[in-house]
């Protein structure tokens, strides 16, 4: 597939400072660059320039990046997103900082949506001769999360936006939640263009929301670590440690300092482009997102920004 990853998240955070005290010393990201009130910031094992960008204003979602194979992919997908009906714009090398040429369109969920091919590429903490599986200089008291991994937003008409991913982008749908069988309405629906079981997903709810962005840890040992680190820093737990039916992923779900919602995740299955979708039914909907506990509290339904 020609999509490889999601390389960027750029949120709006309300207090700017609080924000990035939060990234930096309760998440351990490293931040990598800050021009114009926009900071930049990677985790320990990415290569490119920077996986969040965060400037001050509000709450919620600037734009999405997704990272392209190549420049060729770029000029097909840019044609292919047009004769789907979204006016599409040329954003130039560097306009976003250490990143290639690229092409914005506004999703139906109204989310910006950039794609580019080429980012400057850094390097991770371990480099990639003779690696240490972790780097030695890991902020002891910080999750320190491998990656940037998924995020999940909300779109008043899910089908639309599936629709979109799967016959421009080539993203595939590894599961979906609908109301029942007789009735196959998408009421979430999550989408992989690797072999992850999602790179991004939505559920239905107002259009240009966020409901989180997750971060990639590489164990159960390492999300309770998080929770630990997380009740240290007194960060609000929205729900976790707990265990995903979808995806089959192990996740906590936390609020930072200005309400835009976080989550660490770890494990998950491999997705291969021929599985069939899973579907979880309405009725099953607080086993679909919460294995173990069954049930799905108001604010995680609710809150989003
Ligand atoms: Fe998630």
């Amino acid at each position: 597939m020609s999509v490889m990853r999601l390389g960027y998240v750029h949120t709006r955070e309300s207090d700017l400072d609080k924000a990035i005290d939060y990234y930096i010393n309760v998440l351990g990201l490293e931040e990598v660059a800050q021009q114009d009130g926009k900071h930049y910031f990677k985790c320990w094992d990415e290569y490119d320039h920077h996986s969040l960008v965060v400037e001050n204003g509000g709450l919620g979602l600037v734009k999405m990046g997704y990272k392209v194979a190549s420049s060729d992919e770029l000029s097909h997908l840019e044609k292919a997103i047009e004769n789907f009906g979204l006016p599409v714009t040329r954003v130039s090398a560097g306009e976003n900082l250490g990143i290639g040429q690229a092409i914005r369109c506004t999703l139906p969920s109204e989310h910006v949506l950039e794609l580019y091919a080429e980012a400057e590429q850094s390097g991770t903490q371990v480099g990639v001769l003779n690696p240490d599986p972790w780097p030695s200089d890991r902020p002891s008291g910080a999750i320190g999360p491998d990656r940037l991994d998924h995020l999940l937003v909300t779109a008043a008409d899910v089908q639309t936006n599936v629709d979109f991913f799967t016959r421009v982008l080539g993203f595939r749908m590894s599961e979906r939640i609908i109301p029942s069988l007789d009735n196959e309405e998408l009421l979430a629906a999550f989408l992989f263009c690797s072999n992850k079981a999602h790179d991004i997903a939505f559920v239905k709810g107002s259009n240009g929301k966020l409901h989180h962005f997750a971060f990639w840890l590489d164990s159960w040992n390492d999300i309770l670590r998080a929770g630990d680190i997380l009740g240290r820093n007194n960060v609000q737990i929205d729900f976790g440690p707990a265990r995903h039916g979808i995806t089959r992923g192990t996740t906590i779900y936390f609020l930072g300092p200005n309400g835009n919602r976080n989550e660490v995740f770890s494990g998950g299955y491999m997705t291969y482009p021929d599985f069939p979708s899973i579907t979880w039914t309405a009725d099953q909907v607080g086993k679909a997102i919460f294995y173990i506990h069954r049930e799905v509290h108001e604010r995680f339904n609710k809150h989003v920004t």
